[in-house]
């Protein structure tokens, strides 16, 4: 009988499977395929992602940091309004690298980690759950026991769907694709020509740039992307595609099942970014968690909305002007940019001291 069951090992899973074994759970975490892989993933992500990993594996991940976005209510040929910080707003960094390195921490710490198995079933009982395994390359399939399953397996939640918790009130369809020019350039560009949401190009440094966007299911989202590469005059490979949960569900535990990442809509409504808000309540669910204890499931319910709730809130109030007739986002771009002091997890760091004292200044 194992303490917890992770289902999947992304930056969720492979955070929460760290934390539980540091306190000296007994933890078996499943990845379906191979940890890091298939990408769907900028990996954008503000420098608080340098509290996650070891010192020594920011060599290995970093890629470029970003001080700025150009935000364009038309294509790259139309005028732009940059918003910026005197110091590094976010870095982008190597995504797959990233989900192994926080795979070898959870490891370390003493956390079986193991790829290759996919969870089809889970059974909740009274005092355990059992989780049925297929493991790649054999036949059939096998169970494990534990006292509390933690389900982390990314928007399209199998784990939630299984023990019957809501879904995410939207699930966007992110894409994105490389080219291989070499940009140190230190902004992303950012258009909001899409339905309620916005297309991107984010410089890589030596790993090339990305073109990407997110839409709403059936908002033609294929053919937007063609545009978009079109109008930059680039041809792209290594086209990735993914959802993006937007919503997090009213509950997100049973009795003896939790749910983390993705698979609780964790994410940024402005951006769709999830990486640190997964980790974020990977570490209030192991910091609250006991599984001996399934009332201790409660306390991570309302500990992770506590963490997170308001700016989730304040997300979805900046999405909003997403959707504004396009002649009032300009004034209204135009009236923002310049010098910002908002930190990117955190959007109500908009009515902070520093930021206020910047756009009136
Ligand atoms: C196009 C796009 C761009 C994005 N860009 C950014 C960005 O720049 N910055 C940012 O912060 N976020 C970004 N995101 C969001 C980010 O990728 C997610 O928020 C993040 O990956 C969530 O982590 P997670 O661990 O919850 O889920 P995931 O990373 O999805 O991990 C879930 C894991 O579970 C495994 N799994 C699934 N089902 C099973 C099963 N039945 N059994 C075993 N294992 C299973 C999967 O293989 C996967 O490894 C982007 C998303 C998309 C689609």
């Amino acid at each position: 009988m194992y303490d917890f069951v992770v289902v999947g090992v992304g930056p969720a899973g492979a955070r929460f499977a760290r934390r539980a074994a540091e306190s000296g759970f007994d933890v078996l975490a499943l990845e379906k395929g191979t940890v890091g892989t298939p990408l769907a993933c900028s990996g954008h992500v503000s420098t608080d992602i340098w509290n996650y990993v070891p010192e020594t594996a920011k060599d290995e991940l970093f890629q470029n940091r970003i001080y700025g976005a150009n935000f364009y209510t038309g294509g790259p040929d139309t005028d732009s309004h940059l918003f910026y910080k005197t110091e590094e707003i976010s870095n982008v960094i190597d995504r797959v690298e990233l989900d192994r390195t926080l795979a070898d921490c959870a490891r370390r710490a003493g956390a079986d980690v193991r790829e290759g198995h996919t969870v089809t079933g889970i059974e909740e009982h009274p005092d355990h759950v059992t989780v049925t395994v297929s493991v790649a390359g054999e036949r059939g399939t096998d169970t494990v026991d534990a006292r509390m399953v933690a389900g982390c397996d990314g928007p399209i939640s199998r784990v939630r769907q299984a023990v019957d918790l809501p879904e995410p009130a939207e699930k966007l369809h992110g894409v994105l694709a490389f080219t291989d020019e070499i940009d140190h350039t230190d902004h992303v560009d950012v258009h909001l020509t899409v339905p309620e949401f916005f297309a991107w190009r984010i410089p890589r440094g030596e790993a090339g740039v990305e073109y990407g966007l997110a839409a709403p299911p059936g908002g033609d989202v294929n053919d937007r992307f063609e545009q978009l590469t079109e109008s930059y005059g680039v041809e792209t490979d290594r086209f990735c595609s993914g959802a993006i949960p937007i919503g997090p569900p009213d509950r997100v535990t049973t009795d003896r099942v939790f749910l983390i990442g993705d698979a609780a809509a964790q994410t940024k409504p402005f951006t769709g970014g999830g990486i640190l808000y997964g980790m974020t309540a990977a570490d209030c669910a192991a910091r609250h968690i006991d599984p001996d204890r399934p009332g201790s499931l409660e306390i991570y319910e309302s500990a992770w909305r506590q963490t997170l709730s308001s700016e989730i809130r304040m997300g979805h109030l900046i999405r909003r002007a997403y959707s504004l007739p396009e002649s009032v986002q300009r004034v209204g771009l135009g009236a923002l940019a310049g010098e910002i002091g908002v930190h990117m997890d955190k959007p109500s760091s908009f009515f902070s001291k520093t930021h206020l004292k910047r756009l009136f200044s």
